[in-house]
């Protein structure tokens, strides 16, 4: 693949998947909790006081995340993101980025609801982190607390990103989720306020993870009526990606004053170029987000195999991949019984 941003140093086997596409990017979800009950991610009629999360000796420890991170990176796993649930909250975060960071040739990030990163900014970049991601869906608390169901202020989430550009993490992306109907009266209101500030905000289209969020297409604010949005305000066009592959579709003000992002997965999926695979708390590897079952490499690790066991393992699922949800999904694929967002990690 003809690809700039391709920097693998893998010495294993190089592996490509049913539909031709690489292995290139690593999920890792770090906890299935979350002190946030997003109502697209969380819902409280779900995720109440009864859940029942995992168990700490059954999520991998940061040992046996390192050891799987580096057989990985030898498949050409360029890039690690930390994710969860809320990744902030597993105690110590700061010592496993320090051993990922390590790890030659790899791009290792992290995504956050930003809710304790005005205390950890500095911590996670002397640990070696080099960019972050902070979700944020609304600057209006009234929004932000109805979207977010724990009554958590946005300014806080503003300091979090203010720490974390000053700690040297940028440049720091924002991700809002749109929702109708919820927050897509803030989208102008975020573009205006993060417009000349360096930080880059994605919009990201309302998706149908998990199955306990009741999603439906009529919830969905598309890209396209988004762009339409800000547009109307300050006029955008449209930018090359940075690789192929890249997620985000970039935006660019006329007026030269920054980019966005919008993310259309439902609306434009991008299957084709997908290279990522989860792997998820308690150890299963998922190589869909909107996947039902996942792959066991926790028992794996525990049975005592040594590291070629697992490379092939490895390459025995990603061989098998034929994934393309969002290229697929119907009225009856939205009902599938699908892993839940902060267990597989988003
Ligand atoms: N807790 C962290 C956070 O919120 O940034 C990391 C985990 S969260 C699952 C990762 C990303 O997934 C967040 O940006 C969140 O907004 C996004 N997300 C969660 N549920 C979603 C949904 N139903 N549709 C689209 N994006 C979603
Ligand atoms: Fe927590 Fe992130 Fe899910 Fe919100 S989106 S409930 S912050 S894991
Ligand atoms: Fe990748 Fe699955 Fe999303 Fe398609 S639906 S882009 S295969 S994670």
């Amino acid at each position: 693949m003809n690809d700039p941003a391709h920097k693998s140093v893998a010495s294993g086997p190089l592996v490509s998947d049913q539909l031709g596409r690489p292995l290139r990017d690593l999920r890792i979800s770090v906890t299935d909790r979350c002190n946030f009950r997003c109502v697209y991610c969380m819902p409280k009629e779900v995720f109440g006081k009864d859940y029942q999360f995992l168990e700490h000796r059954e999520l991998l420890s940061f040992e046996e995340i390192t050891r799987l991170a580096r057989v990985f990176a030898q498949h050409g796993i360029e890039k690690i993101r930390l994710t969860g649930g809320e990744p902030l909250i597993r105690r110590k975060i700061e010592n496993l980025i320090e051993v990922l960071a390590a790890i030659p040739g790899l791009d290792l990030t992290l995504t956050t609801n930003g809710s304790l990163l005005a205390k950890k900014a500095q911590a996670l970049k002397a640990a070696g982190l080099k960019r972050i991601t902070v979700s944020l869906d609304s600057l209006d608390d009234a929004v932000f607390m109805k979207m977010n169901d724990v009554d958590f202020p946005v300014a806080r989430v503003l300091e979090g990103i203010d720490a974390a550009a000053a700690a040297g993490l940028a440049p720091v992306k924002i991700n809002m989720v749109v929702k109708r109907g919820v927050n897509d009266q803030s989208i102008t209101a975020m573009a205006r306020h993060f417009r000349g500030s360096g930080h880059i905000l994605r919009f990201i289209e309302y998706m149908d993870v998990g199955h306990t969020n009741g999603w439906r297409m009529d919830d969905v604010v598309t890209a396209r009526e988004i762009i339409d949005m800000i547009s109307a305000e300050a006029p955008l066009t449209p930018a090359d990606p940075h690789y192929r592959g890249e997620v985000a579709q970039r935006w660019r003000y006329l007026d030269g004053s920054g980019e966005i992002g919008v993310i259309a997965s439902v609306t434009q999926a991008f299957c084709r170029d997908c290279t990522r695979a989860r792997l998820s708390t308690e150890g299963k590897l998922f190589t869909c987000l909107f996947a039902t079952e996942g792959h066991d490499f926790k028992s794996l690790l525990r049975s005592g195999a040594d590291d070629a066991a697992i490379s092939q393992q490895i390459t025995r699922v990603w061989r098998a991949r034929n994934d393309r949800y969002s290229e697929i999904r119907t009225a009856a694929t939205v009902k599938l019984n699908k892993v839940e967002m902060s267990y597989i990690g988003g």
